[in-house]
């Protein structure tokens, strides 16, 4: 695989060797150098619309779209228009705009539950922010998250995936103190008994409940509704606050994020990707009892020397400016059911063991026969299977999530045709599989 790999793409393969010499792994964020499936990245030389294109001159129908934000796909003309505009301006100067005001009030007009916001510069400050305002405006420590969900490298929220019902977390990267983990509880999610005792045990001291209110970050996972009312229910009888990280959710699954879908309640609500159109932007926003609370308001401290940026914020603006005058939700439906439909029959007439979880534009195809509710499952799929998969696509033009655990996303700029021709790529690599 690798010599296959190695004259398909030559370019790419030097660049990885100059880059592993450079940087750690070779790449600024782990799951590029894509160590889930072997192999070697390619390099990007440029993206337009739903494609990216290599260094080596290949072009791809791209299912990442920068892991969520591109939801309008690259280049948007709306959006390189805003930022062109913005550039003429100045990058950056670390004192109030009017551009940071109409970023939080398409924010809190799309959002239900957020009244006032902070922005920030990523997913992770987001959700680090929401933590220390449960804690600071609760006054209590505990924490509870769920395992197989992901919330940025937060270092009390960077905790194993504890098998059992209730684990007190431990760490899982070296360099998270064990100190900074003790006030995490990991619990499995939809599992609604291990809640309510966690809750009969620990009430008074939970300051917040965190989740993906649809998990991406181990493949798409839905809640039961039982479980989202047990969420709602027990936060709120308890003192505590309920947070929805919707830094990959929010906007994506509805304008209104999975909170609008689902019937969360949640008292913060983390963003980040689409509302940033792009570019390094990262929000955090609830009830304003609690988001006053924050300095220069309140006491909790969060600062950032480019949160607000004009550049970032232009993108953000643009972007949801787009998605609430020319919603491509009903598009992003169709074509995405349209893409669940043809894999699914494609690995059915390969014999191939799956299931598929979707959720408007994000889907998963799992190489597992069984319904996919927590990390338990999860982790029991075939990411061997995944891997040829992955590679069968690539080698035809198709750029897909480099692991089993992470959705895929179609954006407003693919085509039925991409679409049938994903479909048509994915029945060869699965015929391939199957023999
Ligand atoms: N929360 C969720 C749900 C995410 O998916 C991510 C990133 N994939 C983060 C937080 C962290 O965001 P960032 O990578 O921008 O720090």
């Amino acid at each position: 695989a690798l010599a296959d790999s190695l004259s398909r793409r030559p370019r790419s393969h030097a660049a990885f060797e100059r880059a592993q010499q450079l940087m750690p792994g070779g790449v600024n964020s782990p799951a590029r150098a894509f160590g889930a499936v072997g192999g070697t990245p390619i390099f990007i030389e440029r993206a337009e619309g739903a494609y990216l294109y290599d260094i080596d001159g290949d072009r791809y129908v791209d299912y990442i779209g920068s892991w969520g934000p591109m939801i309008l796909g690259h280049r948007h003309p709306a959006v390189v228009a805003a930022l062109e505009a913005a550039l003429s301006r100045g990058t950056s100067y670390g004192a109030p705009t009017e551009a940071e005001s109409e970023l939080a009030e398409r924010i809190i007009d799309a959002v239900a539950s957020i009244e006032k916001v902070r922005l920030v510069s990523s997913g992770t400050e987001a959700t680090m922010s929401a933590v220390r305002l449960a804690r600071g405006f609760t006054g209590r420590d505990v924490i509870i998250k769920f395992a197989g969900n992901y919330h940025g490298h937060v270092d009390s929220l960077l905790v194993a995936a504890g098998s059992s019902a209730a684990t007190l977390g431990t760490p899982n990267s070296p360099g998270v103190t064990v100190g900074t983990t003790k006030d995490t509880l990991v619990l499995d999610y939809n599992d609604v008994q291990s809640l309510e005792d966690a809750f009969a045990r620990h009430g008074d001291k939970i300051a917040g409940v965190i989740l993906e209110p649809v998990v991406g970050n181990m493949g798409v996972v839905v809640p039961s509704q039982a479980f989202v009312s047990a969420l709602n229910r027990l936060t709120k009888s308890h003192g505590a606050l309920l947070i929805c990280d919707e830094v990959m959710t929010g906007f994506r699954v509805a304008f209104g994020g999975a909170q609008q879908l689902l019937g969360l309640e949640p008292d913060i609500t983390t963003l980040g990707k689409i509302v940033g159109g792009g570019l390094p932007v990262g929000a955090y926003g609830g009830r304003a009892e609690v988001m006053n609370h924050i300095l220069p308001a309140g006491k909790v401290f969060q600062a950032g020397t480019l949160s607000g940026n004009p550049l970032a914020t232009a993108a953000g603006n643009a972007t949801l400016k787009i998605l609430k005058e020319q919603p491509p939700y009903d598009r992003l439906e169709h074509l995405t059911a349209r893409l669940e439909a043809g894999l699914h029959a494609a690995a059915e007439k390969a014999g191939i063991i799956h299931t598929i979880a979707r959720v408007g534009s994000m889907v998963t195809l799992f190489f597992s026969g069984e319904g996919i509710t927590s990390w338990q499952a999860a982790s029991r799929c075939n990411t061997e299977q995944f891997a040829r998969f992955f590679w069968g696509m690539m080698n035809r033009g198709v750029y897909l999530p480099c692991s089993q655990y992470e959705a895929l996303f179609i954006s407003a700029a693919h085509t039925e045709d991409d679409i049938d021709r994903t479909i048509a790529a994915s029945e060869e690599v699965m015929q391939e599989m199957s023999t």
